[in-house]
């Protein structure tokens, strides 16, 4: 099995959501949380950009002991000197600086030339490494540049000492097929030594598809958030990832991330960050891992693989079968009639439709009707 490596940014590049600002404490007590998570690197923010970044990178590097701590820094000396200083009191700091590459990037945002770039990027690489062992670099937006141009500012950044190479598909708008032969031709000319990493974006929702097929075609690292939170349409959700890995063990891919501690944290991102996570998110939305079709709910009572890869536990829900299946708008007198019969319950005919109307008064006020209320309502009209 091949070890993968997680990044998790969610404090980085999930803060760069709209409206959400995570204010020192705030952030500390979200990096203690995804520490327990067990991702390999944590980045905990973008130092140079504020005071408060600053203190809280630093703050994280002096408390945490498990994951390398990164900060991230753009090409410029300021920006790695502020950086540098932040993760001083990290065990196992990683410096993460980004530059876009393509064209469109570079004429519209940066106003550099190819050859400034490449030379930016060296010098950064250089620079950051007189401080910290470990540096990455990230090209921004290499799905939409020239695959010679991408190799070439990888290269650079390789010579120069980044040990960690990333890919980012920043506007989401990679193919799963295109992304693994990608990482192939990359593996195959890249040095042993040298990680390559995968970032993606969800504009098209295949954010974790994308991800998944880089790993696949030969990334040792993949970057994204808890929920998938991050801007537009949010980054690579890493539970997600983490979930595939294991869930296909044919992949021969491994993670260290600890999957009971995937819902809390998915709670506490959802708490802190104010953003709301769909309900038929994968693993962690409120609808996962609830049944509402009749057919389904008495296939899940005699097997619950039946409509289910895995059960919640798998994340480290702890919900029984008894309140995952719930009641929808579709329930039959005869459905609900064999549903009691499992529990040994047999209802008059007449407390039967009572039970129907009562269960489907509830469903109309909007109201959760799981199975163990309405065998508590079954017993008492009894
Ligand atoms: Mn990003």
């Amino acid at each position: 099995m091949r070890p993968i490596l997680f990044y998790d940014t969610t404090l980085r590049d999930g803060e760069q959501t709209p409206f959400v600002v995570f204010s020192v404490e705030q952030k500390l007590a979200l990096a203690r949380q995804l520490a327990e998570l067990g991702p390999d690197i944590l980045e905990v923010g973008f130092p140079a950009a504020s005071e408060s970044e600053f203190t809280a990178v630093s703050r994280a590097a002096e408390e945490l002991r498990g994951p390398v701590i990164a900060g991230l820094a753009r090409c410029r000396t300021a920006d790695i000197d502020t950086t540098t200083k932040a993760l001083e009191k990290a065990q196992k700091p990683r410096i993460s600086i980004v530059l876009p590459i393509s064209d469109r990037h570079l004429t519209a945002s940066l106003r550099l030339s190819r050859k400034q770039a490449e030379d930016q990027i060296g010098e950064a690489v250089r620079h950051a490494r007189k401080f910290v062992e470990d540096v990455e670099y990230i090209a921004t937006d290499a799905t939409r540049t020239t695959e010679s141009d991408l190799f070439s500012a990888l290269d650079i950044a390789a010579q120069a000492g980044a040990a960690t190479l990333v890919v980012a598909d920043t506007v989401g708008c990679g193919l799963p097929e295109e992304i693994k032969s990608l990482f192939a031709r990359l593996r195959a000319r890249s040095a042993p030594s040298v990680r390559l990493g995968i970032h993606c974006h969800n504009d098209l929702g295949l954010a974790t598809a994308n991800s998944v097929a880089a790993l696949a075609g030969g990334a040792d690292q993949v970057e994204g958030t808890i929920n998938g939170l991050g801007e537009r349409a949010g980054n690579t959700a890493l539970e997600e990832v983490a979930a595939i890995l294991k869930y296909h063990e044919s992949l021969g891919l491994t993670s260290n991330i600890n999957f009971d501690k995937i819902l809390e944290t998915s709670h506490q991102v959802r708490e802190v960050s104010g953003v709301v996570v769909q309900p038929n998110k994968a693993l962690v939305g409120q609808n996962a891992f609830l049944h509402a079709a009749g057919m389904h709910q008495q296939a899940m009572l005699a097997d619950p693989l039946t409509f289910e890869p895995f059960g919640p536990e798998w994340v480290g829900g702890t919900a029984s079968l008894e309140d995952r299946i719930i009641f929808g708008k579709f329930l039959g007198k005869n459905g609900l009639k064999r549903l009691l019969a499992l529990d040994g319950l047999e209802l008059e005919e007449a407390a039967l439709e009572g039970l129907v109307t009562r269960i489907r008064q509830a469903i109309e006020r909007r109201e959760f009707v799981s199975r163990r209320t309405v065998l508590e309502w079954a017993k008492a009209g009894k």
